[in-house]
This record gives structure tokens, sequence and C-alpha cells, in this order.
């Protein structure tokens, strides 16, 4: 048994006894186990979601209900982030995770040490189960680094298009995964408002004017956190490219289109380092092994990858079975009471590119990664219309207004609109877990300059 491959933690026969982790629409069923940090009650502690609840893994290594390599991976967490956790040697992390779901299975641990934690824990569940709903989530690590790529073509070409180019996809799309450095101190948990930026931009009448953004938009997509990382001057081969991610988390990378476009000569600028959310709980890379499906093929024609952005290990297992949605919902929906509009359906399978390869194409000039640094897979926006991922696609960049409800129509996003996007990892024979949500209201721009600001 080991951490690479399918082991009884994801045995689909496996229940909890918490009991909403059985259910069959659950995101966190006993297979799943992702962590995160959360505060309750002005106190923060970190742990695993395990249906509507959290367990509390500080407080159980603190009472020595965890034992041997599984104690010391829990032991690793100092402060308020996981960055230790997350960089320690796949065996040290495959220990926890197998404690956690002894203890946290309906059957009794085989285990003398972990039969009697997980009776214990029973008894005190009060304190060491808390509600989901009752805990206020935090970013789960500190995020050194930021890289977003753009890895759909589809997505791609519409871009390319909306903007008029002879050829809507870039010459080094199909040879690199193109990628721009975004930044990591704006990145806020899912749930922070994202306030509308200021921004120079041409406005409809070609004047470049300076103000509250036009053409705001989300875009969904997965985003990987590293968990060991690699010293400078020392690239990742693709094929050890898999060991080096901790774990996935949803992504939303915010941008003002309006802002993007006008300043884009070097690359995305303030059109996107506004702020960006991402979802608090990361499912990990053991916990998504039984979804693991080969990189979609090249289209005939297309160039072969270079050799060292080709594995067969990464074309056979390089993919990830995973759906994903984005919900719209205006001020008026959540004003009544209304879930809002699914806007988009898509799947990661849509990625030319693997998250392997954005990683080793990363370290291939020497450049070092660090555990907590997230690479976003820029939006998964499949072929059909309705996995467009981005309200650009879906209006065809303003020229057919999208209808969402009670007369109300958009081609951007406007203030008092939430976007919540949500994904779930499923096939035939596994349990489907899911990634939560990442959710983010749209708030007015703030008066420029502000009047708050002193000089003093
Ligand atoms: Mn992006």
């Amino acid at each position: 048994m080991s951490h690479s491959e399918l082991n009884t933690t994801h045995d689909p026969r496996r229940q909890s006894w918490v009991e909403s982790a059985n259910a069959a629409e659950t995101d966190f069923p006993l297979q799943n186990l992702p962590y995160g940090v959360f505060e309750h009650e002005g106190q923060v502690s970190w742990g695993v979601a395990i249906g509507s609840q959290v367990l509390d893994v500080r407080a159980l290594a603190n009472l020595h209900l965890l034992h041997s390599d599984a104690w010391v991976a829990a032991q690793s967490v100092q402060g308020h982030e996981l960055n230790a956790l997350m960089g320690l040697e796949p065996a040290m992390l495959h220990a926890l995770r197998l404690s956690l779901s002894a203890l946290l299975g309906a059957d009794t641990p085989s285990d003398e040490f972990n039969a009697s934690s997980q009776k214990k824990i029973k008894r005190l569940s009060k304190v060491l189960l808390l509600e989901r709903d009752a805990v206020q989530m935090r970013l789960p690590c500190a995020i050194g680094d930021y890289t977003d790529f753009l890895t759909s073509q589809y997505h791609t070409e519409r871009h390319g298009r909306f903007k008029g180019l002879a050829e809507p996809l870039p010459a080094a799309f199909k040879h690199l995964p193109v990628a721009y450095h975004g930044r990591a101190s704006s990145i806020r948990v899912s749930g922070t408002p994202v306030v509308r930026p200021n921004g120079q931009y041409k406005d409809s009448a070609g004047q470049v004017v300076f103000g509250p953004s036009t053409m705001l938009d989300f875009e969904l997509e997965l985003a990987g956190l590293v968990g060991r990382g690699n010293a400078l001057g020392q690239p990742i081969a693709l094929d050890h490219a898999q060991a080096h991610f901790f774990g996935w988390v949803l992504l939303n990378d915010w941008s003002a289109k309006s802002i993007q476009w006008w300043e884009s000569v070097l690359g995305p600028f303030l059109g996107k380092s506004f702020m960006s959310s991402i979802s608090p709980w990361i499912v990990t890379q053991e916990a998504l092994l039984p979804f693991r499906i080969p990189q979609q093929a090249r289209a005939a024609g297309d160039p072969r990858a270079l050799p060292y952005l080709q594995s067969a290990w990464d074309r056979a297992q390089g993919g990830f079975d995973i759906e994903m949605q984005a919900w719209l919902q205006t001020a008026t929906q959540r004003a009544l009471g209304e879930p809002g509009l699914q806007i988009t359906q898509t799947h990661l399978k849509h990625l030319y590119w693997t998250f392997g390869q954005m990683l080793t194409h990363h370290t291939s000039n020497g450049c070092n990664l660090r555990s907590g640094d997230l690479l976003g897979s820029g939006t998964v926006s499949g072929p059909t219309d309705e996995s467009r991922a981005c309200i650009t696609e879906i209006t065809h960049a303003a020229k057919v207004p999208l209808a969402v409800g009670h007369g109300e129509t958009r081609i951007d996003l406007q203030d008092g609109d939430a976007i919540t996007l949500k994904a779930k990892a499923k096939n035939a024979t596994a349990v489907s877990i899911g990634f939560g949500e990442c959710t983010g209201v749209v708030l007015a721009a703030a008066a420029y300059p502000n009047p708050q600001e002193s000089l003093t």
C-alpha cells in the first residue's frame, strides 16, 4: 500500500460514522479529507472537512489521538499556515491521511491505538467536530508566488477572435504552456467580496479614461498548490512533477478586461492584480488518484511536444476527471432567496496541457518553486457553448447579452452580482469528491483618490 496507488482510503465501500459524510451529494465524503485552516470562537486551527463538519486535526494532535508518522506530520504545522505540512514527503502525508481515514471510518480501526482514539473522538465530538457553517475559513497557506497559465485552446482562440487577431491562437500556444506571473498578495479566500477596481482603459468612444472599470469578468479555473519545491537551478522532470503538487483548489481569476486589454503590452497587470479568490479546502493529490485520466489527445497536425514536455505516465494519467460549474446570482435574486443561474458547465479535460507539464515548464529554466506557490490552469473553457467559462466568451465580448432573470441582462458583471464556482471529481467506480465553493460578490468601486488617505 502506498500514497501513489489506490488504497483503503479510496475504498468506495467505506462510510463514516459522521452521518453527513455518507450523503450522496456531499463534496466531503470519507474518501476526500481535504485540508483547510479555520477560525472558531476567536481561535485559529486547521483540519479536514468531513460531510457538513470539520475535524480539528490540531486539537487531535495536541491530545495525542494520532500516533507515529501521522502525529509527526500533524505536528509540523506551526502557526496559521499549512506550508510545512504541504512540504512533507508523500509517505508522511499518506500516514496522516491513513490515520484520519481510519479514525473517521464507520468501521473500528484494526490498529489498537486508532481504535482507542476513535472512541475518544466520538466522546469528545462536541469539541473536535465543528459545524462547517460555524467556522470562518482562512487562506490555507502562505502563497509566496502565483502563476496563472492559459491552457484552454478554446478560451484562447475565442479571445483572439474578439480582439480581431489574424491568428487567434498565438504561435507558441501548442509548443509550451503559456503563463503570466500573477499577484500573490491580493489572493483572498472564498467569501471575500471583490471591489470593482478603478483603472485606465479605452471607453466605447475610443477615449482613454480613468475610473471604475467596465467589462468586469470572472474566470473559472483550477489551481495546483505546490507541496515540495525545488532549489534554484534544479528543474523538475515531468516524471517527477506530480509528486511536487500537494493538492488543488478552485480559483476565480477576477479580470477587469477593459483595463487588461488596454494595458497588456507586456502581459496582464492591474486588470488582474486587484484580487483573486480561491476555495478554502485543498483537495489532495492522494484523494484525486482515482480520478486520473489520460491527457487530451493532440489533434492531427498539431506539433509534437518537445521531449522535456513528454512522458508516458503524463500522457496516460496526467489529466483529471473533474466537472466544473459557474453560477451567477444577481442582487435581485439574492434578495428573493433564489440560487441564481448556472452559466457554465465544463470539464478539466478540455485543457491542452496537464498540470505536470505546467510545473515542469515553469522550472525548466531553473526557476525555483516553493511550498504554497499557486499555479492556475487558466480559464477552463471547452468547445461547446455551455462550457464557456467567463462572461466575455458567453456574451461574444458584449455582443450577445446574457439573460439572467427578472428581465435583467448582462454583458459584464454588475455591482451586487455574486459568482460561485464549484467542481466535482467523479467516475463510475469511485466515490465522487468535491471542492466546496469559491464565491464572491462584486462591490461598487471605491472613490478615487481615497478620501481616507492622508499624507501625514
Ligand atoms: Mn486566468
